[in-house]
């Protein structure tokens, strides 16, 4: 079995504790490897490390900080099949959407490299003659990196590949559950040249390590994924030391089918929406809200298809739905699934934990759909699992109505072939993101990500925004007049 230390300023070394943990495959309970339990004094370290790399980092030139990561990028590529399969035996996704992360993570360093040629500031004239006035985009310094487990290689990347382009270094906590695939990117990272003490990652549990990147003084900025509730939680310990906060939170994410959609491409979509990744991402589609006029059309044929869903072994490649991520993720969707039933929902198939040889060892969840009403627990609030709540509506006002009404505002998706009712849609959704005629997945890395509401504070991650979030502006004023000029006074 393999066994990692804690990353800091460039050495794996041993926990101050001496502890350990282990990891394991959520579909067989293999354990995978041994990990170093850090403790507040290790995170210390790891932000000393951070402090004392930061300045040479930050002198590094942008450039040449790209090419550091497009060699990381390039060892990614070639290892793809390899550490696509790490991402499923870890956190238990279907085996094309393990190389899916891996491509995703691959696919968003490539991108940022190419932002150390850019970091654009802007010129501006002045208002006196002779001075000529102009930003620059500078690091924010030591910054604190917390991320989920499910999507061990992609969510971590789009942290510190913007956080490292933009000259920051970095303490990086990882979900306890996926701290492999971590430590794989870290030996990647390294081996693509990355300096002793710009990345540093400490394991351990979140009350411990997590806790004490949130208050280390020395921290200047946190970019978080996760919970709602633990986001708020972080947001209201670092503001109140003034620190900037990048938070990418949950997701109850709609998807609206009206009379006039093309309803292959709705049942597709919602399939791959509801149940990849077994419902487990922030923009999962767990909400469906079809127009009365197809709803028994539509119904009658997600139902089948459904049913037909291969859950097993996430390694086979015949396999559509694997485990939930941990035994914590399967109580509490079928925690959730109970409290449907409790609430009047009819499940109309599903709902149940599998049993029996394949699954005994596993966290295997039967895809569950349930006939809701609007206002129900399980059309608010965020199950992460493969479970679909389905509403009818009478009309577009109605759709989009049950679509808003919740706390979260991440993604969202009609299918309609009526080009003013999409564009309605893309105005009406409360949402940071929209899909016209596909499903609520699928994020580009190119283009923002991020949510309103409870999903999040303003931020987004990804596209040229991951470059505010872990950049400071500076507003420079070169006076070449040869005398002292004064602005406002005359
Ligand atoms: P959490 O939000 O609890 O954890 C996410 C990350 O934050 C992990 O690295 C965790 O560490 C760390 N963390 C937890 N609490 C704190 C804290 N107080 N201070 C600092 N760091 C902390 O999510 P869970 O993994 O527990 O999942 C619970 C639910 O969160 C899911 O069921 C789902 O609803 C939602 N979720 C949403 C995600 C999204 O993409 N928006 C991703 C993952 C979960 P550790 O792993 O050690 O606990």
């Amino acid at each position: 079995m393999e066994k990692y230390g804690l990353y800091i300023n460039g050495e794996w070394v041993k926990s101050s504790s001496g502890r350990t943990f282990e990891t394991k495959n959520p579909a067989n309970g293999e354990t995978l490897a041994s990990f170093a339990e850090g403790t507040r004094e290790d995170v210390f370290k790891a932000a000393e490390a951070a402090g004392k790399a930061f300045p040479n980092w930050k002198q590094f030139p942008a450039p040449k900080r790209g090419e550091i990561l497009l060699k990381a990028a390039a060892i990614m590529r070639a290892r793809k099949e390899e550490l696509g399969a790490l991402v499923t035996k870890e956190m238990g996704k279907v085996i094309a959407e393990g190389k899916g992360d891996v491509q995703e993570a691959i696919d968003f360093l490539e991108y940022i490299a190419g932002e150390g040629r850019r970091l654009l500031g802007e010129t501006t004239p002045s208002e006196l003659p002779g001075k000529l006035c102009l930003t620059l985009k500078q690091p924010i310094g030591v910054v604190g990196c917390i991320t989920p487990w499910n999507f061990p290689m992609a969510v971590p990347c789009w942290k510190l590949g913007a956080a490292l382009i933009c000259g920051n270094t970095i303490v990086y906590k990882p979900a306890t559950l996926t701290p492999l695939c971590a430590a794989k990117l870290i030996e990647i990272l390294e081996q693509a040249g990355l300096p002793a003490g710009v990345l540093n990652m400490v394991t351990g549990p979140a009350e411990v390590v997590g806790e004490a990147i949130v208050q280390h003084p020395g921290i200047r900025a946190i970019s978080f994924t996760g919970s709602v509730a633990t986001g708020k939680d972080i947001y209201s310990k670092a503001s109140r030391m003034l620190k900037r906060v990048g938070l990418e939170l949950g997701g109850r994410n709609p998807q609206i089918v009206m009379e006039d959609a093309n309803m292959d491409l709705a049942i597709e979509g919602v399939l791959f929406g509801a149940f990849g990744t077994a419902g487990q991402r922030c923009t999962a589609t767990s909400r469906l809200i079809i127009h009365e006029k197809v709803y028994d059309e539509v119904m009658e044929r997600l139902l089948r298809r459904t049913k037909a869903l291969k859950v097993g072994d996430p390694l086979d490649p015949k396999v559509d739905v694997g485990p939930v991520a941990s035994r914590e993720q399967e109580d509490k969707v079928l925690k959730y699934i109970q409290i449907g039933m409790e609430e009047g929902g009819k499940i109309l198939c599903g709902g149940k934990k599998l049993k029996g040889n394949l699954y005994e060892k596993g966290f295997f969840i039967e895809p569950t759909i349930f006939e809701a009403k609007h206002g129900m627990r399980i059309t608010k609030e965020e199950i992460f699992g493969p479970v679909l709540a389905v509403i009818k509506v009478r009309e577009y006002g109605e759709a989009v109505k049950a679509a808003n009404d919740v706390e979260y505002g991440l993604s969202s998706s009609i299918y309609t072939g009526n080009v003013n009712l999409a564009f309605r849609a893309i105005q009406d959704l409360e949402a940071g993101v929209t899909y016209i005629n596909a499903p609520t997945i699928g994020a580009e890395v190119h283009l923002p990500f991020g949510g309103v509401k409870n999903t999040g504070n303003g931020t987004r991650e990804a596209g040229t925004e991951a470059i505010h979030e872990f950049t400071e502006i500076k507003s420079v004023f070169v006076d070449f007049s040869g005398r002292l000029q004064k602005a406002q006074i005359t």
